[in-house]
């Protein structure tokens, strides 16, 4: 059981980051708080903070995807307005003029794709070097490895994945 001023000081940080990258956080205090509560158990029982609302492997490389703020954040706040967990959601769920929907899980389309031999082995780099993504904010560039830290949003190299076209 996660004490409730370790979660307070937790969602203190999770509410500067969301604001530094200007993301906002579900308004519903409580819901955040049991939110919080799954990421530090996860983060506790794995060393990283895996999403509180999918079922982590606990092998680190295995969960890349699912490491809080997940791959798949952008696109569901594009597309519903809202995270996979709903932690983040758009300006009209924070103000209660929108009700957050059930989002359909993107991470097991990706997981079927990665498991298709065929799909797996059938892209090949075209450039010197290989290309790598930023999957936390999308930045391409072509390198032998990628970056230390993302120039633009500071993600770690481990958040970088080849990018194959
Ligand atoms: S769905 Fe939301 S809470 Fe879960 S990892 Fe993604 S951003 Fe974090």
């Amino acid at each position: 059981m996660i004490d409730q001023e370790r979660i307070n000081e937790y969602l203190k940080t999770l509410q500067a980051d969301a604001e530094n990258g200007g993301y906002l956080l579900n308004p519903d205090r409580e819901f955040l708080e049991d939110l919080a509560q799954g990421l530090l158990e996860n983060t506790d029982r794995y060393g990283y903070q895996a999403c509180p609302c999918r079922l982590a492997n606990g092998n680190m490389e295995k969960d890349l995807d699912i490491i809080c703020p997940c791959d798949y954040r952008d696109e569901d706040l594009n597309d519903y307005g809202a995270c996979y967990c709903a932690l983040y959601v758009n300006e009209s769920i924070a103000n209660g003029e929108q009700e957050p929907e059930a989002i359909p899980d993107r991470r097991k389309e990706v997981l079927a794709k990665k498991s298709d031999p065929i799909k797996k082995g059938a892209a090949v780099s075209k450039t010197a070097f290989p290309v790598w993504r930023c999957k936390v904010c999308g930045y391409l560039c072509a390198r032998k490895n990628p970056p230390e830290r993302c120039p633009i949003c500071k993600a770690q190299k481990e958040r970088f994945e080849e990018f194959v076209f």
